[in-house]
């Protein structure tokens, strides 16, 4: 263990290190260890009071502006480590480059957006939501909303899954809104932020207490809140559970976003044809969100819907892309799908592949090709496998168990009706993705579909070489989705900035409203 850093947390405004040996984080691919993690000794209390002071007083006396401004300057630090930061993908989280590029190109653009967002909202302190609105006969007395940085931390809990993006889709509207952020990353894959976090603290662009991280334990920090603190939650539905019913979400009124657990859609319009353009989309999609960062995405479609008389076809099509993905270590360039992040996650994608074949066929089962460059006994490598069923709405576990990993279920639907009905089953979503030629029907899918998801992503031929991608979270969109989703939002351009706000109705003489105007912007969306 010795030759093994044991990474220091940010935390209260210096870099700790933990009193004890910490955990260590492993090479998913080879199983050896490449540093530890911990924050024994950390004193929860300080480090929370110096964010919210010293951090929140510091970063609510600047202007959205000049907060934006901090945005793009963490931008070029993060520009200029790059390459360390795939290096640490490639080692902890598996990943191959293009699977990292999500992570990390990912984060570094929404930054980005974050600070061309905040500058044009200019010198102001504070946002007006809306117009002004008489109270009484005589004009003098009015009311205006308007939204004020909330004087608290932003404490996130993330998820394995996107160490880069997880943190700074977030971090990017907090410090936009002036509220300093404490991080606290999924242990197994920490290295990634702890080392991104180290890099922006060490170029001194942020004020001290603007931005701490804790690795290691849970423990503890939800007892820190207090009520103008929000807290911001990705992960499992168990753990959202917990987090939803601690005190100080469920007495102190914490604000809380969840984003959990998700059973994503894509369905293919009952008129296409086998090899049609619609068709074919459809295909690529299903493959490419299977493998991209070996399925575990919130957004990767789980569940496929074609209309029955394409299921075979449909099988067939993407077995035959899922076919071309040698699967291994990143480290070899012919392999296209890395690794999952742990062993953990190894055991937990196996068990559920089992789970929904209790009611499901194998279609497609990618670990019949040997790994390429990794030991199956202890690589947490997981091969694609495309399942599948016939009679979707006698299913139970197809429309409840999100394996977390490269596999999806093909369901036969025999019309729209039914269609729309599944796809609901999974009681909400973050997204679900159309594929067809016909406007009419995508317009109909989508009224049908959007209230139970956060996103619908509806793709024709006319924007086929434009899209964005069915899982590709952009920060111009809502990213979220109601029901078992966790029925949070976040991005979605401006309207981030809410939860980092408080709305409030200022009842006033015009006179007093003017005066609150002049260090206000207009919370246009
Ligand atoms: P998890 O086990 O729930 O862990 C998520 C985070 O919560 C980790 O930082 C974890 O720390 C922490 N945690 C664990 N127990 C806790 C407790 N009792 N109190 C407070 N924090 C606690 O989830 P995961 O396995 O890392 O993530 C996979 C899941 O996340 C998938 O189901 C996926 O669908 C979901 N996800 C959703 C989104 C989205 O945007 N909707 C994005 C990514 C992932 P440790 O790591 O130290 O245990």
């Amino acid at each position: 263990m010795s030759d093994c850093p044991l990474l220091p947390n940010h935390f209260a405004g210096r870099w700790q290190t933990a009193t004890d040996e910490g955990t260590p984080l492993l090479d998913p691919v080879k199983g050896t260890p490449l540093v530890r993690v911990g924050r024994a000794g950390l004193d929860l209390a300080e480090g929370f009071a110096f964010a919210r002071t010293q951090g929140g007083n510091a970063l609510r006396a600047m202007t959205y502006r000049q907060r934006a401004t901090l945005l793009g300057e963490i931008v070029k630090v993060l520009q200029a480590n790059r390459d360390a930061y795939y290096e640490i993908a490639t080692a902890n989280c598996g990943t191959v480059t293009k699977d990292s590029a999500v992570d990390i190109d990912g984060a570094i653009f929404t930054l980005g957006f974050y600070a061309k967002q905040g500058d044009a909202l200019g010198d102001a302190t504070c946002l007006l939501d809306g117009a002004r609105i008489r109270m009484a006969k005589d004009p003098v007395f009015q009311t205006q909303h308007v939204m004020s940085p909330t004087r608290g931390v932003a404490l996130f809990i993330n998820a394995f899954n996107f160490p880069s993006w997880g943190l700074w889709e977030k971090a990017a509207p907090a410090l936009l809104s002036g509220v300093p952020v404490i991080v606290k990353p999924a242990t197994a894959t920490a290295w990634l932020t702890q080392r991104m976090v180290k890099d922006v603290v060490d170029a001194g662009i942020l004020p001290a207490g603007a931005l701490s991280i804790v690795c290691g334990s849970s423990a503890g920090l939800m007892d820190q809140l207090q009520p103008f603190d929000v807290v911001s939650f990705t992960g499992s539905a168990e753990t959202a559970k917990i987090i939803r019913s601690h005190p100080a979400v469920a007495e102190k009124s914490v604000r809380c976003n969840i984003e959990a657990d998700s059973l994503n859609s894509a369905l293919l319009d009952p008129a296409a044809a086998e090899g049609d353009e619609a068709f074919n989309l459809l295909v690529s999609e299903v493959a490419r969100e299977m493998t991209v960062k070996s399925g575990q995405k919130c957004t990767a479609i789980r569940r496929v819907f074609v209309p029955r008389a394409l299921y075979a076809a449909a099988a067939k099509a993407i077995g035959a892309k899922l076919a071309k993905y040698p699967v291994g270590d990143p480290r070899n360039e012919s392999v296209r799908m890395g690794a999952l992040v742990s062993r953990e996650q190894f055991n937990s994608v196996t068990a559920g592949i089992a789970q929904i074949k209790t009611e499901a066929e194998v279609l497609f089962d990618g670990s019949e090709s040997p790994l390429v460059d990794a030991d199956a006994s202890v690589a947490a490598c997981v091969a694609p496998v495309l399942l599948g069923s016939k009679q979707p709405v006698n299913a139970r576990v197809l429309h409840e168990v999100e394996v977390f990993g490269p596999v999806a279920t093909l369901m036969a639907y025999d019309d729209e009706a039914q269609a729309y009905d599944l796809i609901r089953r999974g009681e909400g979503s973050l997204v679900c993705s159309l594929y067809s030629a016909d406007p009419a029907f995508t317009a109909r899918a989508t009224l049908a579909l959007a209230d139970s998801h956060g996103r619908v992503h509806a793709i024709s031929p006319d924007v086929a070489a434009v899209q964005s991608g069915h899982g590709n979270v952009m920060p111009m969109s809502l990213h979220g989705g109601p029901g078992r989703a966790g029925g949070g939002e976040e991005l979605g351009g401006l309207r981030a900035l809410g939860f980092y706000h408080r709305r409030s109705a200022v009842q006033a003489s015009v006179a007093a409203l003017d005066i609150l105007a002049q260090t206000a912007t207009p919370f246009t969306l």
